[in-house]
């Protein structure tokens, strides 16, 4: 039984209007994929670079052939089956009718089945794919609840309400150029398991003056105030003994191992990370901390290193692009 604010989504997207949605990753602003218009709308609302493409988000593996070009590899086929839906990206050829809007000039589509009922039933409702990138205004930190998306955006843009998101942090987008494998965006889905399944290395994109996934480009999820990686806890403990000689609020946003080891005068603002041997954990918090941050007064926020193994690969990415001057 598909409920009255599912009906009401699906309807809008029928129509050519823009909704925001769950996914297990954080929140999506969608179009129908199919639906030029709505999809500038989305690049208008967030403020979007137009080179900067969407990611397509199915139900069904049907659905695939309304995007794609060529039948999936067989590395692609494995990849499907071990993780959607779920969060891995898939980069394919493009369809001829798939709309350029979608693809930022690019002649490629990405592809996903989020993992979360209420993002397959509106895709299923709505019947056809969504287009959709997170819905934050560009630069901001992604949405990971549905009051998130409220305070972005305003109560004029239809959300469907799914609370917290399991994850937290964005898909894993993954290409094959001459059938190496390679991570274009780290993500939830780790390099290991992706090695696992296909038995094969795979390699990191590097920055370069025309990156493979053009969103790379761009400084991201970052909060208002300057966020600095340190590289030791005692580090910090050095900004924390200096904190009286400094004019400005401070925050920290740390593990809670950290937090224990560091002594911290009043008047610093402390966020949690969580434990900083559960990964998911930090994963699934980084975001809502850095939008927490965003309501304080705080202009400086201290964060950790974390191993760049596992998910530790994409936290470590966030943070860095996050602490990146303007
Ligand atoms: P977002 O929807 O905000 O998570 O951003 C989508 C990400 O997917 C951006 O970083 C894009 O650069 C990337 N992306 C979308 N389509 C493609 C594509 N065809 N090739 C490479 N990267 C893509
Ligand atoms: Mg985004």
């Amino acid at each position: 039984m598909i409920n009255q604010d599912l009906y009401t989504a699906a309807k809008l997207l029928q129509e050519g209007q823009v909704v925001a949605f769950p996914t297990e990753t954080i929140y999506g602003l969608g179009a129908r994929f199919d639906d030029p218009h709505a999809i500038k709308k989305i690049y208008e609302i967030k403020g979007r670079p137009s080179n900067n493409p969407l990611i397509a988000h199915i139900a069904t593996l049907e659905q695939l052939s309304l995007l794609i070009r060529d039948t999936p590899t067989p590395e692609q086929y494995r990849l499907m089956e071990s993780f959607w839906p779920g969060p891995l990206t898939l980069i394919f050829a493009k369809h001829p009718n798939v709309p350029d809007e979608v693809c930022g000039g690019l002649d490629t589509i990405a592809i996903r089945m989020p993992d979360h009922p209420i993002a397959r039933d509106l895709i299923h409702e709505t019947g056809v794919p969504l287009v959709a990138p997170s819905a934050n205004p560009s630069g901001c930190p992604s949405p990971t609840h549905h009051q998130h998306v409220n305070d972005y955006f305003g109560e004029d843009l239809y959300c469907l309400n799914g609370g917290f998101t399991k994850v937290g942090l964005e898909s894993t987008i993954l290409i094959f150029k001459d059938n190496q494998p390679i991570i274009l965006r780290p993500g939830a889905i780790s390099r290991e398991e992706i090695e696992s399944i296909l038995q094969q290395r795979v390699s990191l994109s590097q920055p370069t003056h025309t990156p493979l996934s053009p969103g790379m480009m761009y400084r991201h999820y970052a909060p208002e105030a300057q966020l600095h990686i340190a590289q030791t806890p005692a580090e910090i403990q050095d900004v924390l003994d200096q904190y009286q000689h400094q004019p400005y609020p401070l925050g920290l946003l740390l593990s809670d191992q950290t937090i224990h080891a560091l002594t911290i005068p009043l008047g610093v603002q402390i966020k949690s990370l969580g434990d900083k041997s559960n990964l998911e954990e930090i994963s699934r918090n980084i975001f809502q901390t850095f939008i927490a941050f965003d309501h304080t007064e705080v202009e400086h926020i201290w964060t950790e290193e974390f191993p760049q193994t596992g998910l530790g690969l994409a936290i470590m990415d966030k943070l860095r692009r996050a602490s990146q001057k303007e």
